[in-house]
């Protein structure tokens, strides 16, 4: 399938998406780019009205709109604005804020947060594609006063996040993941290299104890961490997450901090390919199911 738009150009965006109709007729394509099925009876049959790109089955007469069933619905905003939104999010390098996104599109703030909370659920990795070559493994808090990992305290009140990254053979940030963890044990961090590392790849982690638990499934080299002189990556990595954790509002609710985790491991990942991110999002956003206020309140 051809992308939808290509390159971050924001005048050739609004050219080719200029109303809300263009929008929806896009999003129908999308959802039903490999035939029409009737939710109720499954008839593949339908009439197709002007508003709303709206489908009706010919046997049922079932309604369903363009947007119905994925994280467009019930955008009471105008699509548009969303589809600028998206655009945004997919090109910005270092995170939008709530309240900024709200100002520029008139709307209100908590519409705003509603809306991009989705975006980052679309963000969420495949988990289909783990790391095979050079990884490094670290964790790290966020939130309150930050003075070093405190000997790894069990008890500390911040939230605690487990970090891997993969390397160029010349040693560049190539891509990367984490986890939000309840604590710094075998079992908290090892989820992170079950649903993301390859058992083949070469890991580097510090001296910590977890990672001698783990090492027995994995392939990991321990290294007394220095700091300045290894791990540079790493904590380029950590500091740029925590310098957008910043921008964005000054403290981000521990159930919502793994989706600006997704967000940002997912911007890093296809840094290469900003060309085609925007349709990569939409595509995610039309084939991810709907999640209501409740939901996207409550998950974790
Ligand atoms: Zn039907």
């Amino acid at each position: 399938m051809e992308a939808i738009f290509r390159g971050e150009n924001i005048l050739e965006f609004i050219k080719a998406f200029p109303d809300d109709n263009k929008c929806r007729e896009v999003i129908a394509n999308e959802k039903w780019k490999n035939g029409y099925k009737c939710k109720r009876c499954l008839n593949t049959k339908f009439i197709q009205f002007e508003k709303h790109f709206t489908r009706e089955c010919t046997k049922c007469r079932y309604k369903e709109s363009a947007t119905c069933g994925t994280l467009f619905h019930k955008v009471k905003f105008g699509i548009q604005k969303a589809f600028c939104i998206v655009f945004e999010m997919s090109c910005t390098t270092k995170g939008l804020s709530s309240t900024q996104t709200a100002k520029r599109y008139g709307i209100t703030q908590k519409t705003s947060w509603m809306f991009m909370q989705k975006v980052k659920l679309a963000m969420k990795s495949s988990e289909n594609h783990p790391m095979k070559g050079n990884v490094q493994v670290d964790e790290f808090v966020v939130g309150g006063k930050e003075t070093g990992k405190q000997g790894r305290s069990f008890d500390s009140k911040k939230s605690k996040v487990a970090c891997a990254i993969e390397l160029t053979d010349d040693g560049k940030i190539k891509r990367g993941y984490a986890n939000v963890i309840n604590d710094f044990s075998a079992k908290s961090i090892k989820p992170l290299f079950d649903t993301h590392i390859d058992r083949e790849a070469k890991i580097k982690t510090d001296k910590w104890t977890a990672y001698k638990i783990i090492a027995k499934d994995y392939n990991i080299v321990q290294e007394k961490s220095i700091p300045g002189k290894n791990f540079k990556e790493m904590h380029v990595v950590i500091q740029q997450i925590k310098s957008a954790l910043r921008t964005i509002q000054t403290h981000v609710r521990k159930e919502h901090l793994q989706k600006y985790l997704d967000e940002y491991f997912y911007r890093l990942n296809r840094s290469i390919y900003k060309e085609t991110i925007f349709d990569n999002l939409f595509k995610r956003l039309v084939s991810h199911k709907h999640y209501g206020w409740n939901q996207i309140v409550v998950i974790k």
